[in-house]
């Protein structure tokens, strides 16, 4: 199985890409998440990367396209992933059809996360993430029991810094204008489905498990 999970910041694509990708046995290939640990253990990349991101801006395509083309070719993903945050552009998404190529393999759906602009800016403004296992939680939608600490691992819960208003803003207007694009590179090539991403969590990953199956 081998998806591409597309969808505006804050469309859900993290959340959803977790729980599929552990019930099949598959990795999550999420670039933003590997740049965050770039960034976090202080690598050469991840210096590069970080002022793009905290501006909201995207990080080089030569630099994502690297991280990737290396990620596909790990052990566990030879029997197949969940790309989440790759591609955010046409250049991007024509580099990895190449990848693949090369590697005898194709995608075979692109799951799109509708969502509506206000409830994307509530979504993101009110995220609240895990240092320790990456889990998400909203301050007013999925709050932890204890302020601060995760369910799960009970690791500090933190703001993500290009999850500011300010920052949210211009991340979504760069979806628009560098992402939003590749709904019609896809659709013309048969392998988008469109799904509703507000609703419960529950119901939406149904939706992806038909979309899937189909
Ligand atoms: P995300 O966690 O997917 O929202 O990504 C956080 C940030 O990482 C983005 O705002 C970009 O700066 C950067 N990023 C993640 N994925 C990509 C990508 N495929 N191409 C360029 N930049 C990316």
């Amino acid at each position: 199985m081998r998806l591409i999970f597309l969808g505006a910041p804050g469309a859900g694509k993290g959340t959803q890409a977790r729980t599929l990708a552990g019930e099949r046995g598959i990795p999550q290939i999420a670039t933003g998440d590997m740049l965050r640990e770039a960034v976090a253990k202080g690598t050469r990349l991840g210096m590069e990367a970080k002022s793009y991101m905290d501006r909201g801006a995207l990080v080089p395509d030569k630099v994502v396209v690297g991280l990737v083309a290396e990620r596909l070719d790990q052990d566990d993903a030879k029997k197949g992933f969940i790309l989440d945050g790759f591609p955010r552009t046409v250049a991007q998404a024509e580099v990895l059809e190449r990848l693949l190529k090369d590697r005898e393999l194709v995608v075979d759906r692109v799951i799109f996360f509708e969502v509506s602009e206000g409830e994307l800016l509530r979504r993101l403004t009110g995220r609240r993430v895990c240092r320790g296992c990456g889990a998400t939680y909203h301050l007013a939608f999925s709050p932890p029991k204890s302020a601060g600490r995760c369910d799960r691992c009970e690791g500090e819960l933190y703001q993500r810094e290009d999850d500011s208003e300010a920052t949210v803003r211009r991340r979504l207007e760069v979806y628009a204008a560098q992402t939003s694009p590749l709904l019609d590179y896809y659709r013309s090539r048969g392998l988008l489905t469109r799904i509703a991403g507000e609703g419960s969590p529950e119901a939406i990953g149904r939706a992806i498990r038909q979309a899937v199956a189909r």
